[in-house]
């Protein structure tokens, strides 16, 4: 088995040019899609791929990707990530997954491998969603989940621009047709962006899966009425009923255990005054678990309760489904081989689910894809403030090396 090692400063080093770019003066990035500064973002990440000695690529949504030939023709293995950033945004959500790919080449360069297969880095449109929604939007119309005709013509959710126009304003607009290449494999190195590995310790995630993620949204009308002289037994309170809903959404993620999770994020009474029965409610519930059988049953078991807890209180209730994403299951195989290069190289690993949503989803039902996750200090991510140790950095990229060469196979 071959093997190469990479050069953990040279890769931190990349990830700070590209903090340089955006940076705002409290530290962090804004480098929203589409924009100056994604440009030039855009313009460092094809230098260095060109520096590399690979190819450009670029699509009709504004992918970028480069691509090192191997000793056969054919589909890459692509690692892939992000360059985009929300508004106050760290150095690391993407960035850390598109620069370890350009420290893998860097390192088999190095090294003087040929693969057998072609490998390729890439960085995709628009993952953040911050500027334009809805997220995802290079990878989705890569890999022909997401329309191009409607993700081109995207206005900014602040209203400043169309998605297509201002991509060809930034001189970033390819001819490559969406669905055009199929991976052999992806693979995509990312910050956790929440507290588990930290907390346990553990420097690599093997990622399984992205949960499924369900929203809706319930409104409840019931009687206004003086809180004084209206009998407990007469009211129609809008308002316990959406309390009574909050409560049993916790109770479900309760009963069920992880990875069930819920949370209820708005929850709004009016006319909302200290001595008057509420009559109209309106809360969110967001439910996610790794199984859709199980999300399933924890929608159904919610929608039941809210309609019964209405009835009870003699109120109506209507319900809209805001978001609904099934979850997806990762290639068993990479998983386990991301699983074993960290056990090979003395690292603790542990398997877990994505609770954030990545590119890697979009091509999971096309070709065999898998992630790594190293930890995020603090849990903390979409924060200016977002870190994750070099050392930790170095471990994950080096697993993403490990396993490309294994999928890309190294020639004789
Ligand atoms: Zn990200």
């Amino acid at each position: 088995m071959t093997s190469v090692s990479i050069n953990p400063s040279r890769l931190s080093g990349r990830i700070r040019t590209m903090g340089q770019i955006g940076a705002l003066p409290g530290g962090g990035v804004c480098r929203l899609a589409m924009t100056d500064e994604d440009k030039l973002g855009r313009d460092q990440f094809v230098a260095w791929l060109r520096e590399l000695g690979m190819s450009v690529h670029i699509d009709v949504i504004g992918n970028i990707w480069g691509i090192r030939a191997g000793a056969e023709d054919g589909a890459p293995v692509m690692m892939g990530s992000h360059i985009d950033s929300v508004a106050t945004g760290g150095l690391y959500d993407g960035v850390a997954g598109v620069m370890a790919g350009l420290e893998v080449v860097a390192a088999l360069n190095d090294a003087g491998v040929t693969t057998n297969k072609p490998i390729a880095v890439a960085a995709f449109t628009n993952e953040e969603g911050a500027r334009f929604a809805p997220d995802m939007m290079g990878s989705g119309v890569h890999q022909g989940a997401l329309d191009l005709g409607e993700m081109l013509a995207t206005v900014a959710t602040s209203g400043d621009g169309v998605l297509g126009e201002e991509m060809k304003r930034i001189g970033y607009a390819g001819d490559i047709p969406p669905r055009s290449m199929v991976p052999a494999a992806y693979l995509e190195l990312h910050v956790e962006q929440g507290p588990v590995l930290e907390h346990e310790g553990i420097r690599i995630g093997a990622v399984t899966g992205v949960q499924g993620i369900s929203w809706t949204e319930f409104t409840i009308e019931g009687q206004s009425n003086h809180a004084g002289t209206t009998p407990m037994a007469l009211r129609h309170d809008a308002g316990l009923v959406a309390a009574q809903i909050a409560a049993e959404a916790r109770q479900i993620a309760t009963d069920f255990g992880p990875p069930q999770v819920s949370t209820v994020g708005v929850l709004e009474v009016s006319p909302g005054l200290v001595n008057v029965v509420p009559l109209h409610a309106r809360l969110t519930v967001d439910l996610r678990n790794t199984s859709e059988e199980r999300l399933v049953e924890a929608e159904t078991r919610l929608a039941k309760f809210a309609d019964e807890a209405a009835q009870q209180e003699r109120c109506s209730i209507t319900s809209r489904k805001l978001a609904r994403f099934a979850p997806v299951e990762f290639d068993k195989s990479i998983v386990a081989r991301v699983e074993n290069a960290a056990r090979a190289r003395q690292m603790n690993v542990r398997r877990m689910p994505s609770g954030a949503g990545h590119d890697a989803q979009m091509f999971a039902p096309n070709c065999p894809t898998a992630m790594v996750f190293v930890p995020s200090a603090g849990g903390l991510s979409h924060n200016i403030n977002e870190h994750t140790e070099e050392a930790d950095l170095a471990a994950g990229t080096q697993i993403l090396l490990d396993v490309t060469l294994e999928l890309a196979g190294v020639k004789k």
